[in-house]
């Protein structure tokens, strides 16, 4: 082996370099992160070739003076950190005074600074690290980078770039995350002499977003705004029908810092479960502000991940803010709590998913512990189950939960009607008679709890059904037509989703024998004990063939084949996903089960449906399809030219 010698400084530079600046668009990121820790308001950045042959970055910040511009493009040189304790909570976006010796290290840099006040700026020529030109310049206050040809001491590095196209890609979109990390910041981007945005900087998300992103993509968005364990979540997100094909519109914003976090992606797609295609991911633009000892940002190269101290926190901060914008579907109504009230704002949010809440004892609702906000309670207010409603769904053995049909008995008791469809199987054989006088009223049976929550009569009514697929509601100026198959779809999944239980079973007459794929009858034999659990009876046969013997109540005989067909197939599709098969046969059940389009279906199960909808618990299929839509009267008149 040949002796061992200590690098020079220049080729450690440069090896350095090599982790900081991996492109255009990393040089670009650290002169407007170093802008915006100037304290800048307004920034402008020009690029030429993807970034390559000419970079410009300008700020009206706090400038530099002579001294200090030398000072700055030494490695480990920084005004930001003085010591190991200031890493522990790091307010600035730079801190570790690599950035500037970096560039400098591979490309040409001229720099023009001026500190507002001082009589005269500096001008400073650098190539390849090394100072070649400084004089006193006239210049206005604050900094002006220009960084030019790029690599072009490096030509292994530069045989990496990819096309001026590509690069300027990424220079694009790190302009976009500083623009939405900033809101206060004007930021202005040229790209080859063309304008490409420049933003407002009156430091509203909303209007951020509205520029950089467009205003269809803002319009789709509902806006998030909780706090829980100290972790503070504002922004927006996409309502369900406008989920992407990937997942590039995830932005995060930690304290400021646009970063990639695996637990922020869980925690965001988590609170769309079940309301998503496959294939489909949520966009949103988040900020979740923390205190910065609470974060650790020393972790990349690029300062672009970072570790949070007790994620589970942050994880059901931003999930339960999350969800709870979802659940208000962006009709907001702006609620000033004070901490300790927790029971009404806990309720709405918690309330789209009891399964999650259930299963996760730990998780609170956002603004239940440490609340220090405002946040945003659904218009709709605190409706719950009416008493009796779950009974009008049951169409089999799905319906479960004692308290709720005694209370359904408890109303009935006290006003004497028609029986509603009622299957026998879900109600318990011994329930009292609807006999006031004959039966005197057993004690323990009245259910004060869901006596109180029962609403009262609707102000909304059912117009009628048209094409045997949508129920025509009216509700004040509006008409709302209903997707009763996708609605029913959903109610039937959230109940199987909450349902412990096994479900009820009928059983097949001789087996139905069903030929598939050797994957997808794996798939299904792989997963016997939770078929068995929502009623499937099934087996192999033979070597490529499964019997089906028995299927849940719910469905019709008929459908038995393609059930197992569909469930496979969705199985296969998401094997990456935990809760795959599951998920499967209940996307499978809930369909077959639910009133189909195109079939009437009676009118019981239509006000069922409605009510559903109307109290807003039900807003998209558990494939991501609004099951309702509003017309107002207004949109009508103008319609028809009234208006
Ligand atoms: P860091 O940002 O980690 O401190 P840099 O190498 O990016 O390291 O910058 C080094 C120092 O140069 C900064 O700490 C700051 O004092 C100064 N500096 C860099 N850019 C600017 C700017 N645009 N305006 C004022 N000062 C700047
Ligand atoms: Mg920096």
């Amino acid at each position: 082996m040949p002796e061992i010698r200590q690098l020079s400084p220049h080729v450690a530079d440069m090896i350095a370099a090599g982790e900081v600046v991996e492109r255009p668009a990393s040089v670009v990121k650290e002169l407007i992160e170093n802008a915006a820790d100037a304290g800048a308001t307004v920034v402008s950045l020009e690029i030429r070739n993807g970034g390559m042959s000419y970079i410009r970055v300008t700020d009206n910040g706090c400038g530099m003076s002579p001294k200090d511009a030398r000072v700055a493009f030494l490695r480990h040189a920084t005004s930001k950190l003085r010591d190991a304790r200031g890493l522990e909570a790091i307010g600035t976006l730079g801190f570790r005074g690599e950035a500037l010796a970096a560039i400098a290290a591979v490309s040409r840099i001229e720099m023009l600074t001026r500190e507002p006040g001082s009589p005269e700026g500096t001008r400073l020529v650098l190539e390849a690290g090394t100072v070649v030109e400084e004089a006193p310049a006239g210049c206005p206050d604050g900094t002006t980078i220009i960084v030019r040809d790029l690599f072009y001491n490096t030509p292994a590095r530069l045989k990496f770039m990819k096309t001026d196209r590509a690069e300027t890609g990424a220079v694009t979109a790190a302009a976009l995350h500083f623009a939405l990390s900033k809101p206060g910041a004007s930021l202005r981007y040229i790209r080859d002499g063309q304008e490409e945005f420049h933003t407002p900087g009156d430091g509203q998300t909303a209007s951020a977003v509205y520029t950089l992103l467009g205003r269809d993509t803002a319009a789709a968005m509902v806006k998030v705004d909780g706090s829980a364990n100290n972790v503070k979540v504002t922004g927006f997100v996409c309502t369900p029908y406008a989920a992407r094909g990937n997942r590039t519109m995830q932005l995060f914003f930690v304290n400021g810092r646009f970063v990639k976090s695996r637990v922020l992606q869980a925690a965001l797609e988590q609170a769309y479960k079940n309301q998503l295609f496959t294939g489909k991911f949520p966009s949103c633009v988040l900020y979740i502000d923390l205190s910065l000892a609470a974060v650790d940002v020393n972790v990349h190269p690029a300062k672009t991940e970072v570790r949070f101290l007790r994620e589970k926190e942050v994880f059901d901060a931003v999930y339960y803010s999350v969800l709870g914008a979802l659940s208000n579907g962006g009709e907001t109504a702006e609620v000033e709590i004070s901490p300790g009230t927790k029971s009404t704002i806990g309720k709405p949010i918690v309330s789209p998913a009891p399964k999650a809440a259930a299963t996760a004892p730990a998780a609170k609702p956002a603004a239940t512990s440490g609340y220090t906000g405002r946040v945003s309670i659904p218009s709709g207010g605190f409706k719950t189950v009416k008493a009796g409603e779950t009974n009008l769904f049951s169409r089999g053995g799905f319906a479960r939960g004692g308290a709720v049909h005694d209370s359904g008995a408890a109303k009935y008791n006290a006003a004497p009607m028609p029986q509603p469809r009622i299957d026998s199987k879900a109600v318990p054989v011994e329930r009292p008679k609807i006999d006031q006088t004959a039966i005197p009223m057993p004690k323990a049976e009245p259910a004060p709890v869901q006596q109180e929550l029962a609403v009262p009569d609707p102000d909304w009514r059912i117009v009628g059904e048209a094409l045997s697929t949508y129920i025509i509601v009216e509700k004040g100026d509006s008409i709302i037509l209903i997707d009763k198959h996708a609605a029913h779809e959903r109610v039937i999944f959230d109940r199987l989703m909450a349902n412990k239980e096994p479900v009820m079973s009928q059983p097949l007459l001789a087996p139905f024998i069903i030929t598939m794929q050797a994957e997808d009858s794996a798939l299904i034999l792989d997963n016997l004990e939770l078929m068995a659990q929502y009623g499937f009876e099934v087996d192999a046969f033979g070597a490529d063939s499964i019997a089906v013997r028995a299927v849940p109540t719910d469905v019709e005989l008929g459908d038995a084949g393609s059930m197992l067909e569909m469930i496979a197939a969705e199985i296969r599709s998401n094997s990456a996903k935990p809760d795959s098969a599951r998920d499967a046969i209940l996307h499978t059940v809930a369909c077959k089960a639910a009133i189909k389009a195109g079939k009437r279906s009676d009118p019981m199960e239509h006000k069922a449906v409605a009510e559903a909808v109307m109290s807003g618990r039900v807003r998209y299929c558990p494939h991501g399809r609004p099951v309702s839509v509003t017309m107002t009267k207004y949109e009508l008149d103008r319609l028809f030219k009234r208006v």
